[in-house]
């Protein structure tokens, strides 16, 4: 059984783009990547960090720019206007979820298509359901790179996703569904029937849920490929910040039937970080013609 590591795979494409950062340096354009952030959501702002944190480490400059819980949805489209119109910034990303009185599919559409590192715009959404992606959203991105890495064929395989969010799973599935890559695609939601029976044909399974150990053993099939994108704060008194994290696969019991897996924490999410860097210099290629 492969343990298929995000740590591994994201340091990996970390260094190639340091490499890249540094050619456009040279060639006198500094990658700048501005983050739009409402409120303080602890995990948004710890998402956040992580963000800015790697975009430092690769040689982007970054751009923070924080708004009370309380501000004005007119307010956030105007600051991301006036990004958009900067040309010193590449890339814009709104962290979400925005407080829940905002309309975020607004907000975020008022990122310009070419700033769009998190790709999620309708531009965005359009050009990779046409089956010519510009932006791809960074973590179904980030699955794919991995399962490349790890030799992980998808073609003529049956994939299962279980989630059908804009963000992860939706795309994902589309991903998966293209000329290149040519797996045969179920997408699960709430409203499957027989989800049970779908999950165990999976040859890759895909949980994007946001259910503590939602696929458990009974539902995988032997040898099948396992991503496990969930990032679930489960309360644990015992440990220093009072809760564990967990993902959406019961990983204790699923991994022995897998024939590879990804863990929570190390697994997907270090890559959806590493892929928004790379979309920041994708933007900066694009930027400049
Ligand atoms: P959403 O809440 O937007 O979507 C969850 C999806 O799961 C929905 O499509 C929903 O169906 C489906 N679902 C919920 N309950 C069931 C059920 N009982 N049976 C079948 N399907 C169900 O979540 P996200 O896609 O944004 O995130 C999913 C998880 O991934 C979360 O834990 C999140 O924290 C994590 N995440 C991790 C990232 C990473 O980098 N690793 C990045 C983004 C998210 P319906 O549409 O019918 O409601």
């Amino acid at each position: 059984m492969i343990v298929m590591s995000g740590a591994e795979v994201a340091a990996k494409l970390e260094a190639e783009l340091k490499v890249e950062a540094q050619a456009w340096r040279a060639q006198g354009r500094v990658a700048t990547l501005a983050a739009v952030q409402v409120g303080d959501d602890p995990a948004s702002s710890s998402y956040v960090r992580s963000k800015l944190k790697m975009a430092e480490r690769i040689g982007i400059i970054t751009r923070g720019v924080h708004l009370p819980a309380d501000v004005e949805q007119a307010r956030v489209e105007a600051e991301i206007q006036r990004l958009n119109e900067d040309p010193s910034v590449h890339g814009i990303l709104c962290q979400l979820p925005l407080p829940g009185r905002m309309d975020a599919r607004a907000v975020t559409n008022r990122i310009a298509p070419q700033k769009d590192v998190d790709g999620l715009t309708a531009a965005s959404a359009g050009l990779l359901a046409q089956g010519t992606p510009s932006f791809v959203p960074c973590t179904p991105a980030g699955i794919l790179l991995m399962l490349t890495h790890y030799g992980i064929r998808t073609a003529g395989r049956t994939a299962v996703v279980i989630g059908r969010s804009n963000i992860v799973g939706r795309p994902l599935s589309i991903l998966l569904s293209l000329p290149g890559w040519d797996a045969t695609v179920v997408l699960c939601h709430s409203r499957t029937p027989d989800l049970k029976e779908h999950a165990r044909r999976a040859e890759i399974l895909v949980a994007a849920v946001g259910k503590p150990e939602f696929v458990t053993a009974d539902m995988v099939r032997e040898g099948a490929t396992v991503i496990d994108v969930g990032i679930n704060r489960v309360p644990d008194p015992a440990r220093p910040k009072g809760y564990r994290l967990c993902g959406d696969v019961d990983y204790a019991r699923v991994a022995p039937h897998c024939g590879a897996i990804t863990p929570v924490p190390g697994g997907v999410g270090l890559m959806t970080v590493a892929v928004l860097m790379q979309n920041t210099l994708h933007a900066v290629r694009l930027q400049q013609g």
